[in-house]
Formats: C-alpha cells, sequence, structure tokens
C-alpha cells in the first residue's frame, strides 16, 4: 500500500502517471489532502469513479496516530505520535498573536548528541519517512482548524519550524519533498521565509538545501569557539565553526530571508559571560581565525530548558539580558527567546518522545565533558 503523504506534488503526478492518470488528477488529489485534509477516497467526489477505486486498491492516505494530546495553559498544544517499533516522536503548536507555528520533528531520537538537548540523550532510532515528516502537519492542521471552528480557507499554521526532535539535515532525502508540499500552493501554501529548517551545522547538506529547497535557515551555533563547541554539539568535531561559517554565507546568496538564524542555548556558567558575548560578536563579524568575514544574522538567545540527565542549568535572566546587549549593542539584532509550553514539557530541547536507543549513549556522552567556566554564573 503506497502512503500519499510520502509524495510532493512531482512525485504525484508520477504515481497518477503510472496509472493511466493527467497531471490535473494528481493536482485534485494533492489539494484533497492536504487543503482538506481528506483521507477517505470516496469523499473524493470530483474524482472519477474508477480512479477513486484504483486509489482505495492500492493507496493511503496514512496519517500518524496520535498517542496523546496536551494542551498547556499558555495555549500550546504537544502531541506524541506513534511511529512504530516503540518509538514515538513529538509535535508542538505554538500560537502566537499574529501568527500560529508548528515544530515539526524529522528524526525518532537524534545522532549528534547536544549535551544540552533531551532528545541527543535519548540516543538515535531511525529517521522519520516523508509522509511521517508530513503527517506531522496534516494531522495538526486539520485538528486545530476543526477545534478552532475555523472558517473554510482559513489555515490555523502558517509558520512551520523543523526543530522537534532530530537532525532534519541527516534526514535530508526524506525532508526535502516534505518541505516541498509545506510550499506548494497545492499543498499548504507556505512562504519560504515561513519555513525554517534549524540545524545543528551538517555543511555538505546546507548547501545542497540552498540548491534544491531554500527555506529560512536557523543554525544552532551556542557557543563562540571550536574548543567549547566541540564538547557542547559533537558534530563540530567533523564541520568546525570556520567551515560552518563559510556554509552560511553561501546559503544567504540564495536564502529567501537575507539573514541567518544563531541559536545559542544559554547554559548557566558554561557559555554565557559577557567575554563569550564579544567572542560570539567577533566571530560573526569575521574578526576571529574560525571566520574572516562577517556573516548577515539574527541571534536568537534560548533560556536553557533542563531535564535531569543533563546535569546543565539555565542562565539566570539577568545574565542572559547582559549577554544580550553585549551582541545587541554590537548591531546584530538579539532576540530572548520564551519559554512556551513549559508546563507540557513542550518547550525547545524537552523533547523527549519515546526512542528504542540503538547506540550506546552513555559512553557516547562520557567521552564529551561539558567545561564549566570557573566563576562564571550564579544559578537562578
Ligand atoms: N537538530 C536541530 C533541530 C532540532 S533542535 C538543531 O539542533 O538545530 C531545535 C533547537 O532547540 C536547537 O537550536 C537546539 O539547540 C535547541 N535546544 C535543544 N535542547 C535544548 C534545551 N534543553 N533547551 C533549550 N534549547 C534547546
Ligand atoms: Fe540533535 Fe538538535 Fe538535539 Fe543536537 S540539539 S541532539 S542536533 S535535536
Amino acid at each position: 500500500m503506497v502512503n500519499l503523504l510520502d509524495f510532493d506534488l512531482e512525485g504525484l503526478v508520477t504515481h497518477c502517471a503510472a496509472m493511466g492518470e493527467k497531471r490535473f488528477r494528481a493536482v485534485q488529489l494533492h489539494r484533497w489532502i492536504h487543503q482538506k485534509g481528506e483521507s477517505c477516497f470516496e469523499r473524493m467526489s470530483d474524482l472519477a469513479r474508477p480512479l477513486r477505486q484504483k486509489l482505495a486498491a492500492s493507496a493511503a492516505v496514512k496519517a500518524l496516530e496520535p498517542i496523546a494530546e496536551q494542551l498547556s495553559a499558555d495555549g500550546t498544544v504537544k502531541w506524541l505520535f506513534d511511529v512504530g517499533a516503540g518509538n514515538a516522536v513529538e509535535t508542538v503548536f505554538i500560537p502566537e498573536a499574529d501568527r500560529g507555528t508548528l515544530c515539526i520533528s524529522s528524526q525518532a531520537g537524534c545522532a549528534i548528541g547536544c549535551r544540552f538537548c533531551s532528545t541527543g540523550h535519548q540516543g538515535f532510532s531511525r529517521n522519520l519517512t516523508t509522509g511521517e515528516i508530513v503527517a506531522q502537519l496534516w494531522h495538526a492542521e486539520h485538528r486545530l482548524r476543526q477545534r478552532l471552528g475555523l472558517p473554510a480557507g482559513a489555515r490555523a499554521i502558517d509558520n512551520v519550524v523543523m526543530m522537534g526532535m532530530g537532525e532534519p539535515l541527516q534526514n535530508y532525502s526524506a525532508l526535502v519533498p516534505a518541505l516541498r508540499t509545506m510550499l506548494d500552493d497545492h499543498g499548504y501554501g507556505l512562504s519560504r521565509r515561513r519555513v525554517t529548517v534549524s540545524t545543528s551545522g551538517v555543511v555538505p547538506m546546507i548547501d545542497r538545501l540552498s540548491e534544491d529547497c531554500p527555506v529560512a535557515l536557523a543554525v544552532s551555533l551556542h557557543a563562540p569557539d571550536d574548543t567549547l563547541r566541540d564538547e557542547l554539539v559533537p558534530l563540530n568535531r567533523k564541520y568546525p565553526l570556520r567551515e560552518l561559517l563559510g556554509a552560511c554565507r553561501r546559503y544567504l546568496r540564495r536564502a529567501p530571508r537575507d539573514f541567518i538564524t544563531f541559536e545559542y542555548c544559554m547554559l548557566d556558567g558554561v557559555n554565557d559571560s559577557p567575554e563569550q558575548a564579544r567572542g560570539l560578536v567577533s566571530l560573526i563579524r569575521g574578526e576571529t581565525s574560525a571566520s574572516s568575514e562577517p556573516v548577515a544574522c539574527k541571534v536568537n538567545l534560548i533560556p536553557f530548558n533542563p531535564f535531569p540527565a543533563s546535569g546543565l542549568k539555565r542562565s539566570p535572566a539577568s545574565r542572559v539580558q547582559v549577554f544580550a546587549q553585549v551582541v545587541s549593542e554590537a548591531g546584530i539584532v538579539t532576540t530572548v527567546r520564551k519559554t512556551r509550553g513549559d508546563d507540557i514539557d513542550a518547550a525547545c530541547g524537552q523533547l523527549a518522545g519515546e526512542v528504542q536507543d540503538r547506540t550506546d549513549v552513555q559512553t557516547r556522552l562520557s567521552r564529551v565533558p561539558v567545561r564549566v567556566v570557573a566563576g562564571a554564573g550564579v544559578s537562578s
């Protein structure tokens, strides 16, 4: 049984052509599935009956089974979806005054193993399929429309961030068709500027994304130098800052937005000193050995969301403010991310899902000591 959620429009056109159907039939089908949220072929009333029967015999719109849906006091919604074999992934909807954002997962677990990330501590189980990535949006959009009683044609989600569980650029072949369905006018019709891929820095795939499907890019930096970044984001040993910033500059030539968002998770006494803020400014301006040209960017400081196994603490708000001030006084737009949905463990980095770990995480993490800057920070 083919899952039609696995196809972007061109994939669906090819699939329909193999059944002797013209392109416009694929367009109709795509609209039924993604714009109307229909999964029953019999109800796709403008498709010819023989096609509906052929589809029912060979294909399905296979969504994900929600195991749980939690609603936060601030309106944030978190879903836990079963992806089989004991694995589950999480998806979070964050309502704001002017937009609705969906935070989508790309993998069950994550192989990068960042010290401060709950998903990273789980280890890696498997890549999600295109259908499983799209199904998170499909489910959330149509469920929310129903729940919020939105009029026909109105949408609940107009902003997607690939910031849930997993490293999207390590699941590239499934990611790109999913992004295309999000962007397609016959799919969800989202603006390229409002679909963001967040990466820990898979350099070759940043280059490929700029050619295949340029969308907004967020890069998880977290440190101003390679020594610290090697410890916090182990992928840095493979793609150090010089290469990462080079990829960011190349990406900007084709990106839909004229800046990269640098994410920086504020860890008490680890990466949050004023000196490190100045180091970050020098890095961005291209004044260090790791970087020789400025990078157009915004900096988004994320207060660390603690989880028991991390052994790390959130930087006190005053320290975050000082850090933000140093960076913004250097002329770099700097924001501090508001923590949303933390009463339901839906905040950044708290998404744990359920992962049947196939890597020895304890061994891997024990090789990565976190250096605490002596004397820095007062715990909050
Ligand atoms: N793998 C990708 C996308 C998923 S993580 C990436 O790393 O960019 C999305 C964001 O959440 C990243 O910026 C990540 O660094 C941040 N994050 C992870 N754990 C966190 C935590 N415990 N508290 C705050 N932010 C966290
Ligand atoms: Fe993976 Fe991103 Fe978490 Fe790092 S922060 S472990 S890359 S999901």
